[in-house]
């Protein structure tokens, strides 16, 4: 059987290789090539499993006789206090191709505008996962504050402004052992892991 990955994110595949170092894990560009899927639905949910079961289908119509299992996940950060912004807008949060420095720009100045120094926010990460027809999903969260300033270099994204409950440190000055440990994105790796023990 070929697990096949939703993501053109080195670091991600990187990440669910680890996961599963017994199986055939392969990008779905491996597979079909380039391939857009619009991620235009308004929850991290319904953006995972529309990645997923775009990429079921397509692969399914080209190769009807392999035995495949489609991850995907989507991922960002909401902020109570102003909306809920970025949330499933985080990677576009300021234009359609920003970069993290144009997002982390948008949200400091979305804080200052509404006098917020530091306030509660949290990270969302959905991961997909689509067999035999079957869709499956799960969360994984990491809460905290975000800061209206960048402090550190590590991490990526919003990292430099999220300060995780119980430090008193950004993600871009914790060292990433720290972020492996309770990061949304390694809860829902470990939660999905249980369910390719039970599907699989
Ligand atoms: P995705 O690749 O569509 O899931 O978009 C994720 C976006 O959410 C990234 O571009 C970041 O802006 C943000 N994000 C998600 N997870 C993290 C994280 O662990 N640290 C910092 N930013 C993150």
């Amino acid at each position: 059987m070929k697990i096949v990955l939703a993501s053109g994110n080195k670091g991600k595949i990187a990440e669910f290789k680890k996961l599963m170092p017994n199986d055939d894990v392969v990008a779905f560009k491996e597979l079909i090539g380039e391939f857009e899927v619009e991620e235009d639905r308004d929850t991290f949910q319904g953006n995972a499993v529309k990645k997923a079961e775009e990429i079921y289908a397509k692969i399914e119509v080209q190769n009807p006789d392999e035995n495949i299992l489609v991850i995907s996940d989507d991922s960002g950060i909401t902020v109570p206090k102003i909306n809920n912004e970025p949330g499933v807008y985080s990677a576009r949060y300021a234009g359609e191709n920003a970069n993290d420095k144009e997002n982390n720009t948008k949200l400091i100045s979305k804080l200052k505008e509404n006098d917020l120094k530091q306030t509660p926010a949290y990270y969302t990460a959905c991961i997909a996962i689509v067999y035999k027809n079957q869709t499956y999903t799960v969360h994984g969260w990491m809460h905290g504050d975000v800061i209206d300033k960048e402090i550190g270099e590590g991490g990526f994204g919003y990292d430099p402004m999220f300060i995780p409950n119980g430090f008193d440190k950004t993600l871009g000055e914790l060292p990433h052992e720290i972020k492996k440990e309770f990061s949304h994105r390694s809860k829902a790796l470990k939660l999905a892991k249980k369910v390719l023990d039970v599907i699989l």
